[in-house]
């Protein structure tokens, strides 16, 4: 690896940015055509390598942190398409948490933002029952049809809400049914716990139908992604140190989770707990057992009865945390081949982001349409009655633009599709 000096200036910032990371790039641009936001503007400073250069421009005190800077870097999704593409292993995903994490505590953004990212993202998505709380209004704004009188920024939030996805709360313990296998922790998740409760449940009883025990630790909490992806690393690293601590000496063979977002930070707690002598290893250990469920069903030979079943015509949508960062594409499409047969059928540009990206729809509403209008579209192409994903933002989004779109087509998510098979 290159160890040269970064050229700073009397004025360069502290240093956030790790800089031999940051100079693993070669400049190719072979990763451009894989950027959403590049494919969308085709403006070099809203691709991985403007941005990366952007980074080390701000680091070297070449650059200020100012609103045009910032916008860049704030109109990456963080969807990790680059990193899969890239020749030379550059880390993006590490250079744009240090980045944001910088940005955050030295850039002042209007008060309309500090709220949303502050407020909304941080202190009441991780909180389960702070969200029932603040969606129940707008889930009843949205049945009593106010969305029409609202502004569009307000509508487009609104369509994002699920009418009602409610089921019974997990159980701390579920029994595996037939052959006994092994047992494995649960990581119900923030979002998947509130407006995905039957799904969690789903996922829970494909678990124990493969021969799985399956343990929910009611200490768990947020995975710690919406503050990694926000720019709170300090946050996040608490979130994973409480994770750690709360399946601790529950003898698992793994560790479940069902929401893309969520696998990629679950894996990654060793790198983020890097340097702290008491939690690194801890982090590590944790991360080794972290497998998303369509990993762990296709890896382990289970007896699940998937039935053949020639009714629908179903397609995927790749989410960008479990097809780049994890590269995890074949094992959902073998699990849907599997009930669909002949009927599944590939989407155009599967692994180009929806918009989603987190809370990426809520603080960068525009680009966020722009990509959920470019994937509706290619889902519509395919002629598909279902269309299946593997997390939550992406189904929210995706759903939103369907139902905009006037499209019959089912958004469903992988464990409840399985399930119904
Ligand atoms: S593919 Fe990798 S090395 Fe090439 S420009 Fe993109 S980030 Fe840099
Ligand atoms: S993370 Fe996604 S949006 Fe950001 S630079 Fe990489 S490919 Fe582009």
């Amino acid at each position: 690896m290159t160890t040269s000096t970064p050229v700073a200036s009397s004025e360069a910032p502290e240093r956030f940015l790790d800089y031999d990371k940051s100079l693993a790039c070669i400049h190719c641009g072979l990763c451009l055509s894989s950027c959403p936001t590049y494919l969308e503007t085709g403006n070099e400073n809203d691709s991985p390598r403007g941005r990366i250069y952007l980074m080390r421009a701000v680091q070297d005190g070449r650059l200020p942190l100012d609103e045009t800077t910032v916008k860049h870097i704030d109109l990456c999704l963080g969807c990790r398409a680059c990193e899969a593409v890239c020749p030379s292993g550059v880390q993006y995903g590490h250079l744009l948490e240090h980045t944001r994490d910088h940005l955050e505590r030295t850039y002042k953004r209007s008060t309309f933002q500090t709220v949303l990212r502050r407020f909304v993202i941080e202190k009441i998505f991780p909180h389960r029952e702070r969200m029932e709380l603040a969606i129940a209004p707008a889930r009843m704004a949205k049945a009593l049809k106010l969305d029409k009188i609202l502004p569009k920024f307000a509508k487009e939030a609104l369509s994002l809400i699920p009418t009602c996805d409610k089921g019974e709360p997990l159980a701390p313990f579920s029994g595996a049914t037939g052959t006994r296998k092994g047992r494995v922790g649960f990581i119900r998740g923030c979002v998947m716990d509130v407006m995905f409760s039957k799904t969690n449940q789903n996922t829970v009883k494909l678990l124990n139908a493969a021969g799985y025990d399956v343990v929910v630790p009611e200490q768990q909490g947020c995975c710690g992604a919406l503050f990694a992806h926000s720019g709170n690393l300090a946050k996040a690293r608490e979130s994973a140190r409480a994770n750690i601590e709360a399946f601790a000496g529950q003898n698992l063979d793994a560790i479940i989770i069902n929401a893309a977002g969520c696998g990629s930070t679950l894996k990654e707690y060793g790198e983020l707990l890097h340097g702290d002598t008491a939690w690194e290893q801890r982090g590590k250990d944790f991360s080794a057992k972290v497998k998303d469920i369509t990993e762990f069903l296709c890896n382990n030979p289970s007896p699940l009865n998937l039935q053949l079943s020639n009714s629908q015509r179903v397609t995927y949508h790749d989410a960008c945390h479990l097809a780049h960062p994890q590269h995890i594409t074949k094992q959902p499409r073998d699990l849907i081949k599997a009930v669909a047969g002949k009927n599944f059928v590939e989407l155009p540009e599967s692994d180009v982001c929806c918009g989603s990206a987190g809370t990426y729809n809520l603080t960068e509403p525009e680009m966020a349409e722009r990509l959920q209008n470019r994937k509706i579209q290619n889902i519509i192409k395919t002629g598909a009655e279902v269309v299946v994903t593997t997390n939550p933002g992406c189904l929210l989004q995706i759903r939103a633009g369907l139902e905009k779109a006037g499209s019959e087509i089912k958004a469903m998510h992988i464990a409840d599709y399985l399930a119904s098979a």
